[in-house]
């Protein structure tokens, strides 16, 4: 590895809303941390984190993740000043609903939520065509109005994070993709990039599908990520009243919400992939197209727009938090933050949050422990 190089207390891979959310923190936190952000793209949300549906979903995730989300929401509602110029929420609501063959999910669902959500409503089958009159009645059987559901300026949240990190004297680098990481003899890494050699103390990988990629660079043991692609469509579908729910299937498998005139619609889709620049698929797009037909028994003739993005997953869907403990020291400062599948935007405050307090060393952030979060959960020794 080259001899010169440029030396910092934290690098970070990945610009994403993950890796963007932790400089932020940091530095946050410690202003007079050197931390380096390293991007492969030329651009800062060209993989997932620009790739969203841009909601939240207070239970997505299961008990582990809501925490997080409560955590997010505060933060989005009452950004700090500077953060951004614009609402980062908006009032979306959410409707699950289900098929004859679905009503136990509902009433599971019902069950393991309600204690985190307490305004969640159960609904008949005549509640849930009223509240977005597209629906097929002969498909829906019930379904659950959660009121605290919201869109998210996903853009305006991503900048508002690399915004505040620069700002506080945070290096990014784009164009700058890791191809060698090697322990340090005297501690720490030295990360050659393509925009040069740095030697950090502490090395974050925030590399999203790319994750378990970026730790056998490092000769860490990978813990199992898998990235699964998923489908989003835009397209006309009749008239469309903006302010409906977002409607989403209780088993986790299709969702629309207006967008623009139109909808917004998913399968709901999880093909395992390779990191990589994903693209739709034609077999998704026509399953999208096929689920909408049946659920609200109108015809889609035609498509606006369409893409995909990698949903990353832990082995057990909880995300990885922490320094990987290594072996024989050889991996002290690896820092892990990968695994935030489908909730990574509307989470990302809590993992910045906790993230900069386990890399600093510090207590917990006390409104994170009220909130319920459990910083034990997401040790990545459990994989
Ligand atoms: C279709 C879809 C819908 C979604 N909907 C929602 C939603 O409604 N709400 C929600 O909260 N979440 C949603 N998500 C999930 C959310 O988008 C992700 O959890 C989040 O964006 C992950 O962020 P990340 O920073 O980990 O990954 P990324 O945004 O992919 O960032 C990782 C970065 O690391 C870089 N990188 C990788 N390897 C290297 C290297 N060797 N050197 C330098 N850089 C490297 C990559 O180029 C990339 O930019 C959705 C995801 C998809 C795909």
């Amino acid at each position: 590895m080259q001899e010169t190089y440029q030396e910092c207390d934290v690098l970070i891979i990945g610009s994403g809303i993950a890796g963007a959310s932790v400089g932020y923190f940091l530095l946050n936190e410690q202003p007079d941390t050197s931390v380096v952000m390293l991007e492969a793209e030329s651009t800062t949300s060209f993989h997932t984190t620009g790739r969203s549906a841009a909601f939240l979903l207070p239970f997505y995730g299961g008990d582990k993740v809501a925490p997080l989300t409560k955590f997010s929401k505060l933060f989005y509602e009452e950004s700090p000043e500077n953060f951004t110029t614009t609402p980062l929420l908006q009032h979306r609501g959410a409707l699950h609903i289900a098929n004859p063959d679905q009503m136990h999910s509902l009433e599971r669902y019902y069950k393991e939520a309600i204690s985190f959500i307490p305004e969640l409503e159960m609904q008949t089958k005549e509640d849930v065509c009223a509240r977005v009159p597209i629906l097929n009645d002969n498909y829906v059987a019930g379904g659950i109005y959660d009121p605290d559901c919201y869109d998210l300026d996903v853009s305006a949240i991503h900048h508002g994070f690399l915004r505040g990190f620069q700002t506080a004297g945070g290096e990014l680098y784009t164009n700058a993709q890791v191809v060698e990481i090697s322990p340090n003899e005297g501690g720490g890494w030295l990360v050659a990039s393509k925009a040069g050699v740095f030697k950090t103390k502490k090395l974050v990988n925030a590399a999203g599908a790319w994750g378990d990629k970026v730790a056998e660079m490092a000769g860490v043991a990978p813990i199992g990520l898998m990235p699964l692609r998923r489908t989003i469509v835009v397209c006309p579908l009749g008239e469309v009243d903006k302010q409906w729910p977002l409607v989403i299937d209780i088993d986790d498998g299709f969702y629309f919400r207006p967008e623009g005139e139109g909808l917004l619609a998913s399968p709901g889709d999880e093909t395992p992939s390779e990191p990589c620049d994903c693209q739709p698929e034609e077999i998704d797009i026509a399953k999208t197209a096929h689920d909408l037909e049946a659920i609200t028994g109108k015809v889609v003739a035609k498509i606006d727009s369409k893409w995909a993005g990698l949903r990353t997953f832990t082995p057990d869907r909880v995300p990885a938090i922490g320094f990987d403990t290594g072996f024989d020291g050889q991996h002290d400062g690896f820092f892990w933050c990968v695994g935030q599948g489908g909730f990574g935007i509307q989470t990302a405050p809590a993992i910045g949050q906790l993230s900069a307090d386990l890399l600093l060393g510090r207590p917990i952030n006390t409104e994170l422990l009220k909130q319920g979060v459990k910083p034990d959960s997401f040790a990545p020794k459990r994989f």
